[in-house]
């Protein structure tokens, strides 16, 4: 905690200035530690500007997303420190990224930025903590204390109705996406879904194939809660929409995608093609270029497209 609040301040942010460090094990043993503000990436900033938005997204990353995605190791069950309460979306990237503690400094529930935006700290970051089994603190760095704030029953194991599917592939080649991609859209012919060509921290092979779902630990196999996660609240809702999901996987495991070998079957949202470009993509394939969630889809892929940030095939 004490370097997230020391590198907050480096935020290019003018207002809300966050930082998060994680800290994880890497699948041989080794601790690592990655340290991130919420920020522009690099090609935004200097190609777009800071005030101008994406398609309906700002160009900015969270630092929780930001620093799972530029963790280049595995977050399964990794710690989170962040200055800041969280937003829905962040609690969404951390469930997926298999992150395991959370821990919010204390004063960040007394800034203005929090109380205005507290009620979708209460009302969903904290539900999908819940069901995505993580425990979440707050620390007073000030008095040196801890505030229990979610603490989950050992063993619970969170649901996941739509698992993320891995085969193995001898290789990766434009064939072998091919490949994969037909057989996956005859399985998926009604859902939005993305494939990656990717490779383990052991160099074994494998597509992996994520749909859109509600986030991990929620079910819509329970009618009685299914109308709910459907049904956005304000901008955020509990749907993790797929390239975002297949992101978050991928730092989950520690896997690295072969030669930007990734595949959308249509246009992603515009979230989740700021999110590649944080996640330093140059290239995604895309199914059907016409059809994406909503048409600022459409427009933030144009906008990026045009400015040579990220190239759609
Ligand atoms: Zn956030």
């Amino acid at each position: 905690m004490e370097q997230a609040l020391k590198i907050a301040p480096k935020s290019p942010h003018p207002t809300n200035k966050i930082a998060a460090a994680l800290f994880g094990n890497s699948k041989i043993g080794e601790e690592y530690a990655v340290y991130r503000t919420n920020h522009w990436p690099d090609p935004i900033y200097e190609k777009i500007g800071t005030q101008t938005k994406i398609g309906n997204s700002s160009g900015t990353i969270h630092a929780e997303t930001a620093a799972i995605l530029g963790a280049g190791n595995r977050t399964e069950n990794a710690s989170i420190c962040i200055t800041d309460p969280f937003c829905p979306n962040c609690a969404k990237n951390m469930a997926e990224a298999g992150i395991k503690t959370i821990y919010i400094d204390e004063a960040g529930f007394d800034k203005d930025f929090f109380k205005r935006r507290g009620g979708h700290f209460d009302r969903m970051s904290m539900q999908i903590c819940e069901r995505a089994g993580i425990d979440v603190y707050a620390l007073d760095m000030i008095n040196e204390t801890s505030r229990t704030i979610l603490k989950i029953d050992e063993g619970y194991v969170p649901i996941v109705d739509s698992p993320i599917q891995k085969e193995p592939i001898e290789n990766a080649s434009d064939a072998v996406l091919a490949d994969v991609i037909e057989k996956a859209t005859f399985h998926n012919k009604r859902r939005k879904f993305t494939i990656a060509l990717v490779e383990d921290q052991n160099g074994e092979k494998f597509s992996l194939l994520a749909r859109a779902h509600v986030v991990v630990g929620y079910s819509l196999e329970r009618s009685d809660e299914a109308l709910e996660l459907l049904t956005p609240i304000g901008k955020y809702s509990f749907i993790q929409e797929p390239v975002n999901r297949m992101m978050m996987h991928l730092s989950r495991r520690g896997y690295k995608i072969i030669e930007d070998y990734l595949y959308c079957s249509q246009v992603p949202t515009s979230r989740e093609q700021v999110n590649l470009v944080g996640a330093e993509v140059k290239r995604i394939t895309i199914g059907n270029p016409q059809r994406c969630r909503d048409s600022a889809g459409l427009d933030a892929m144009e906008m990026l497209r045009s400015k040579e940030i990220l190239s759609y095939i």
